[in-house]
């Protein structure tokens, strides 16, 4: 908040995917505490989606809760045309919705290959696409990648590390091709993230505290302060980067 009342996102719309519940609420939340309007997408979570935006809109942002299952590509892009539509533009996206498929190489699925590709890498590609049409000078993509597409440091992750390290290509590709518009795209690396994803009290919790080098979970908040730093007028000369937030897992 600045002297005269302002803070740094206002007037800005940021559109966060699966921000109903872990690291993409806490993200909405964030950015709507720097003064965005917030459009949170979810497949599921109506009620807990319907809770941030009720939280946002307290906080005297509009906050607005759209189902959009990801791994529908009209359903995308009708999420993308109807905050364009209802605020009339769209400065922030944020690609956080993804699930985590773990499993010996042996017993995935072709169900399970459709699904982590679809969610994870097809529909963040889709949302950029459908997003380039309506951001402006100085908008700003964020992809949420994970710590794993680095350091692959347990088996299982055969699915999901394939596609979190494909966000890096697309981080890249973003950043080339928008940033003659002004528009920045960056990857941020979670670690060990307490959410229901990955529970800090889950049966691996202790093995993944053991990876990081300060031997804790982290926060959605301590992700959301990363994006806020990105999408923020600090973040302007920084894109087609990777910022690793995971309590040294990486290191
Ligand atoms: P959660 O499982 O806690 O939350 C996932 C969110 O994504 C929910 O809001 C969920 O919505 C939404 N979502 C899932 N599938 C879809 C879909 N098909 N369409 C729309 N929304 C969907 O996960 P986290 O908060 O832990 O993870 C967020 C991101 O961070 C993911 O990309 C994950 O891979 C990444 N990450 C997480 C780490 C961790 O340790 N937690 C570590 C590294 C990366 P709904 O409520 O409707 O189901």
């Amino acid at each position: 908040m600045t002297m005269n009342g302002t803070t740094a996102l206002d007037g800005k719309v940021a559109l966060v995917t699966g921000g109903s519940r872990g690291i993409g609420a806490a993200t909405a939340l964030r950015l709507a505490e720097d003064g965005a309007d917030v459009v949170v997408t979810y497949q599921g979570g109506a009620e807990a989606a319907e809770e941030v935006a009720a939280k946002i809109t307290a906080m005297g942002r509009t906050g607005w809760a759209l189902r959009a299952d990801s791994a529908d590509p009209q359903a995308v892009r009708d999420a993308v045309t109807a905050v364009a539509e209802r605020f009339g533009r769209l400065d922030i996206l944020v690609n956080n919705a993804g699930v985590g498929v773990l499993g010996p190489i042996g017993e995935l699925t072709d169900a399970d290959a459709d699904r982590v590709l679809e969610v994870n890498v097809r529909a963040p590609f889709l949302f950029a696409q459908a997003a380039s049409a309506h951001l402006a000078e100085g908008g700003r993509i964020v992809t949420i990648g994970s710590c794993i597409a680095k350091r692959v440091a347990f088996p299982g992750a055969t699915l999901y590390a394939t596609s979190k390290a494909a966000l890096i290509g697309l981080t890249k590709a973003l950043a080339r091709e928008l940033g003659p518009r002004g528009i920045t795209a960056n990857l941020v690396h979670p670690g060990p993230i307490d959410t229901d994803m990955n529970p800090a009290g889950g049966p691996s919790a202790d093995f993944q505290r053991e990876l990081t080098a300060l031997g804790r979970f982290g926060a959605g908040a301590e992700v959301a302060a990363a994006v806020a730093y990105l999408v923020g007028e600090d973040g302007r000369y920084v894109t087609g980067a990777e910022l690793a937030v995971d309590g040294g897992f990486a290191a």
